[in-house]
């Protein structure tokens, strides 16, 4: 019989995720003699037999893997036979740089599930159940290799059946670094303030009970605590809202099953109304509804994709106190075990699932933090024992047009790599101080950081210096080596963050860096674009708050500002961006007749006349071009005069309005492209005496994201079949994403990988570095 051998190289996320186990099976399928083993930067494989085993093999490498691998390349090379009979896992190699990549935290998978609700099994009811498809991986990982004694599951050694399934090659835990049990593995505990204490599956039905009296639950989950309550308890709900100081931001909710997800988000394939309503004569009913028809589809692989993000979709009401004045709900499904127990155990099956922490402060995720911190707030304590190696959020994603976006990179998604560089050198970009979070470029592979937070708290400057040594130690990379980015504003602390760590540093423009983001997902340096940078602050070339800017250009060879949003006054500088009166103020005041806003219908208080006070006097007065201010100045003149909570809750609170409009309001309002300027003053005219005539708002809202969709037409103009790479916090607007992909089709591009907002600007900080 004809033999042939063949050596296959596999790299991606292929190692700690039970790929070399997979491929003795296949070769034993396919019956081929070879071995496999883990190299420094992936798995390899030698294999004889005949080649058309060879070759069904080598597709099935790829289209069976396990759940947890991710394949970035395989190739294969023709070698001579060595006669190998039978097929062989063999031990690993050392390698100079382990360029060998953690994979991400993945949800219990369907074989773990039923063993957890199986009377008979040994692991039934087990909270910490997992297996080498799924469960905990970067949210343990203390050191490299990736092997139990680098990850939190250290103080549990084995007990000797664990111990035998880990070593059997033809076990679905082999080599699975936190498999465990009753017998031997950590569990979790219940506390309240009554003294009441219980463990395991006694703490999980005594939680449910508290969450079904309507009582606030801190529960451990994989990246960190939870604060849980009743979603369909008001009064659980406003409480929590109370003692968190959550006034009006939303909370993501965690529904038991597919099924009840369903019923809390609107089937866009049954109303559509929503979606065109502005989309007049642009969209066919058809092509609506294919896209309402692609969003759902899109909506359940999401919720069901092994990250378990939040994912956001219009809501179907109801839910008020959960998500105030907000088209869209944050749903997710359980990816823990513990979670499938507490709905087992009779907790309400929608619950409230908001990051444990006070305010805007990093969620807490370390037992005795969480204990001290969140005792007034928690009712109860749900503790796991199994310590968290570093905190990560829940990652965020919605769905526009059928196309997934991520909005916040955490957990399920940190550490992968998310763009190939043509960088040989080290890369570490800083982003920036608000959502930071970073990326680290290893042999041309961007690997993005977890949402690491605001970094004028202190406990978030702590997590970003921590996450840069993780990094940096996961990838055995030196600082001395690295060439270090930053954002170039002088004041940001992840500018200092960068000079401290004495390496080379270079400083990239914040909007440059979102427009390179966007560029750097398609790989596509040297590809001339139109770059949209909209968004409400970034420290602009000439000193001033930019955030409504034009470039042209490529990232290989940079990229000039061509065009920006008409100037205007920022009163109180930073401030502002929390009063919308006040942004208000700075722009009206562009205006030679300025109607009275102080007067009905618009009723502006003290905070409006305070600013204008600081404009008369041209006192604490900055310039700036920002989109973001300019939504907020429309959101104040259409009702929201208080101040905002959280931010872009204007520009939210705009954006839902709109989307309860009527299809009449899709006419544009004049915003003329003059010279190099967006000339908003008229925009802002129309529509003041559209509100004093009594329009209404929302068809005033409806038609001034139009205006914002064509200001960018009527630019693009000018720069004829050129990609338009939109990004930017502004771009978070599901409706603006929508009118403009109507408009441009494939030729818009937005951020898919990396959030649009400041999320996203270490990739584009990279990108941008690695051609300067
Ligand atoms: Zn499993
Ligand atoms: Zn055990």
């Amino acid at each position: 019989m004809l033999r042939r051998a063949r050596v296959i190289h596999i790299r991606g996320i292929v190692q700690g995720v039970g790929f070399r186990p997979f491929t003795h099976r296949l070769a034993r399928r396919f019956a081929l003699g070879g071995w496999v083993k883990n190299g420094g930067d992936g798995v390899e494989i030698f294999a004889e037999g005949s080649p058309d085993a060879l070759d069904a093999f080598a597709r099935a490498l790829v289209s069976e893997a396990p759940p947890a691998a991710r394949i970035a390349s395989t190739d294969v090379a023709d070698v001579s036979c060595c006669g190998l009979q039978s097929f062989e896992i063999r031990e690993s190699a050392g390698a100079a740089r382990p360029t060998v990549r953690i994979a991400p935290d993945l949800a219990v998978c369907d074989a773990c599930l039923r063993e957890l609700f199986d009377p008979a099994d040994r692991r039934y009811r087990y909270p910490y159940n997992n297996c080498t498809d799924c469960g905990p991986r970067y949210s343990i990982v203390r050191s490299l290799p990736y092997d139990r004694a680098g990850t939190t599951m250290a103080p549990w050694p084995m007990c000797d059946l664990c111990a035998a399934e880990y070593h059997d090659p033809a076990d679905r835990r082999f080599h699975a670094q936190p498999v465990a049990c009753h017998a031997c593995g950590p569990t979790y505990v219940f506390r309240d303030g009554d003294g009441t204490h219980a463990r395991a599956y006694d703490a999980v039905v005594a939680a449910a009970a508290h969450l079904r009296a309507g009582k606030i639950v801190a529960i451990k989950g994989i990246g960190g605590y939870h604060l849980a309550c009743d979603a369909r308890n008001v009064g659980a709900v406003r409480a929590l809202r109370e003692r968190k100081f959550r006034k009006e931001r939303p909370f993501a909710v965690m529904a038991s099953d597919v099924a009840t997800a369903r019923t809390l988000v609107t089937r866009t394939s049954d109303v559509g109304t929503a979606r065109t309503l502005v989309t007049t004569g642009v969209a066919s009913d058809d092509a609506a509804a294919d896209d309402a028809a692609s969003d759902d589809a899109a909506f359940e692989a999401q919720l069901l994709s092994s990250a378990r993000p939040i994912v956001l979709a219009p809501a179907r009401a109801a839910f008020d106190d959960v998500a105030p004045d907000n088209r869209e709900l944050g749903v997710m499904l359980p990816y823990a075990p513990l979670h499938h127990l507490l709905f087992e155990a009779g907790a309400p099956n929608v619950l409230v699932l908001t990051s444990a922490n006070r305010s805007s402060e990093p969620i807490a995720y370390d037992d005795d933090d969480a204990l001290a911190s969140l005792a007034g707030i928690a009712d109860a304590f749900l503790i796991g024992e199994r310590p968290i190696a570093r905190r990560l959020d829940d990652s965020v994603v919605r769905i526009s047009a059928g196309v997934p976006a991520i909005l916040r990179r955490g957990r399920g998604f940190a550490p992968v790599a998310v763009a190939t560089l043509p960088a040989t050198r080290p890369i570490l970009a800083l982003g920036g101080d608000l959502k930071n979070a970073l990326a680290l470029v290893v042999d041309g592979a961007v690997f993005a950081s977890q949402h690491i937070g605001d970094l004028d708290h202190r406990s978030a400057r702590e997590a970003c210096e921590a996450t840069i040594r993780d990094l940096c130690a996961i990838y055995a990379v030196r600082t001395e080596e690295l060439l270090v980015v930053h954002d170039a504003h002088p004041e940001y602390v992840s500018t200092a963050i960068a000079q401290e760590l004495g390496a080379q540093t270079v400083a990239v423009q914040h909007h440059r860096a979102h427009v390179a983001s966007v560029i750097a997902e398609r790989g596509a340096w040297d590809t001339n674009v139109l770059g949209v940078a909209f968004d409400g602050t970034g420290y602009g070339d000439d000193g001033t708050i930019w955030g409504g800017e034009f470039f042209t250009g490529s990232v290989q060879h940079g990229f000039e500002r061509i065009a920006h949003l008409r100037r205007a006054q920022l009163p109180g500088g930073d401030a502002a961006a929390r009063f919308p009166v006040a942004a208000a103020a700075g722009y009206l005041a562009e205006l030679d007749d300025v109607p009275d806003l102080t007067q009905p219908p618009f009723f502006f208080g003290p905070r409006y006349r305070a600013a204008r006070e600081l404009i008369a006097r041209n006192v604490r007065c900055f310039r700036t071009t920002s989109m973001g201010r300019l939504f907020d100045t429309v959101a104040a003149l259409l009702g929201f005069t208080r101040p905002m909570t959280f931010e872009g809750q204007a520009a939210m609170w705009l954006e839902h309005l709109a989307s309860s409009a009527s299809p009449s309001a899709a006419h544009a309002y004049p915003f003329p492209f003059v010279g190099n300027e967006l000339d908003y003053r008229p925009l802002l005219r129309a529509i003041a005496l559209d509100r004093s005539a009594g329009r209404e708002p929302s068809q005033i809202a409806a038609a001034f994201h139009v205006t914002v969709a064509d200001g960018i037409m009527a630019v693009s103009q000018r720069h004829n079949d050129v990609p338009i790479a939109c990004s930017g916090g502004v771009f978070q607007n599901g409706l603006l994403v929508e009118l403009l992909r109507e408009r441009l089709d494939a030729r818009a591009w937005f951020n898919a990988t990396v959030p649009a907002n400041d999320g996203g600007l270490a990739l584009g900080q990279a990108g941008l570095a690695s051609f300067a």
